[in-house]
C-alpha cells in the first residue's frame, strides 16, 4: 500500500494537506514535532470520515530521529512504502540580520532546509526502486523566490530548498518520482498570526490571505496522476502578491 508522510501535519498548510490526502484515499501519517494533541485530533477526524491515518512523532531537524523512527515503521509494514511526501515542517524566527541571535540563524534553515535532507533522504530509496514512483512536494515560500526584510533566515533556508527541489527532480526523473515545490504568500495560520493582518492583506492584490485549503489543493493536484509529468517547477499561490 501507497503511504503519504506530511512532515508537521499537525497543524496549519500541513494539517489541510493531510485531510487533502484522506480526500483522496490515501492512507495519511502526521508527522509532528510537539504538539501531540493537535495531530491526534487531525487523525481522529479522518479516521472518523473513514479515512485512514495515524500519528509519528519526530524533530525534522534531528537525523538520527528521524532515520530511527522511519526504520520502525518500515519494520512494522514490510509490504508499503511511503510514495507521497511532503516536506511542510517549517518555522519562522524572524529579525534584522544584525541583530539576529545564530541560533535562530541555525533553527531555520535546520528546519526547513536539513529537515527536508534529512526526510527525504530516508525515503527516496524506496521510491526509487523497481521505479515504483513517487511524488515530493517542499513547502517553499514567496520568500525564498524574492526576499524578505526581517527574514534572510527563512529566506535562505526556502530559496536553498527552491534549488534542491530543482536539482533532486533533475537526479530521480528517471525513476518515476517528481519533486516539486510550492511558494505560497500570506496564509492564515498559527505561523503568520502574529503578523499585522489588515495591514498587510493590502499588500496582496486579492485584498486577503489564503486559506491552508487553498495550499493542500494545488499540493493534492501536484500529487495526482494529473500531475505525472510536471518536474522541478516551483508553483505559487499567492493571491497575486510578488
Ligand atoms: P504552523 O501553523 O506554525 O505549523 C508548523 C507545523 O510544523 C506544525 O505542525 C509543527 O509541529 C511542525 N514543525 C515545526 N518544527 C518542526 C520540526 N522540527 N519537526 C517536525 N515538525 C515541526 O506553520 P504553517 O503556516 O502551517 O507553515 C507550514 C509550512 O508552510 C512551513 O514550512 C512554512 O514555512 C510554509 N509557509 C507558510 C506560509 C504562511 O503564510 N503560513 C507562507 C509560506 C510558506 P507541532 O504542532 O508539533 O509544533
Amino acid at each position: 500500500m501507497k503511504y503519504a508522510l506530511v512532515t508537521g501535519g499537525s497543524r496549519g498548510l500541513g494539517r489541510a494537506v493531510c485531510f487533502k490526502f484522506a480526500q483522496m484515499g490515501i492512507p495519511v501519517i502526521i508527522n509532528y514535532q510537539s504538539n501531540r494533541d493537535a495531530a491526534e485530533e487531525v487523525c481522529k477526524e479522518i479516521c472518523e470520515n473513514g479515512g485512514v491515518a495515524s500519528i509519528m512523532q519526530f524533530d525534522v531537524s534531528n537525523e538520527n530521529e528521524v532515520n530511527a523512527t522511519l526504520d520502525a515503521w518500515e519494520n512494522e509494514h514490510p509490504d508499503d512504502y511511503i510514495a507521497f511526501l511532503v516536506n511542510n515542517a517549517g518555522i519562522r524566527r524572524d529579525n534584522l540580520m544584525f541583530m539576529m541571535p545564530t541560533e535562530d540563524w541555525h533553527a531555520v534553515i535546520n528546519t526547513s532546509l536539513n529537515g527536508f535532507y534529512y526526510v527525504t533522504k530516508r525515503l527516496l530509496p524506496k521510491m526509487m526502486m523497481r521505479k515504483r514512483g513517487g511524488r515530493i512536494v517542499n513547502m517553499a515560500s514567496l520568500s525564498g523566490l524574492k526576499g524578505m526584510a526581517g527574514q534572510t533566515n527563512y529566506s535562505a533556508a526556502k530559496a536553498a530548498l527552491i534549488g534542491a527541489t530543482k536539482a533532486l527532480a533533475q537526479e530521480v526523473a528517471a525513476r518515476s518520482v517528481t519533486v516539486n515545490a510550492v511558494a505560497p504568500g500570506f496564509i492564515e495560520s498559527d505561523m503568520t498570526k502574529d503578523l499585522p493582518q489588515d495591514e498587510l492583506k493590502n499588500l496582496v492584490p486579492m485584498k486577503r490571505f489564503g486559506k491552508p485549503d487553498e495550499v493542500a489543493s494545488l499540493v493534492g493536484f501536484l500529487c495526482s496522476d494529473e500531475a505525472s509529468y510536471i518536474t522541478g517547477e516551483v508553483i505559487s499561490i499567492n493571491g497575486g502578491l510578488y
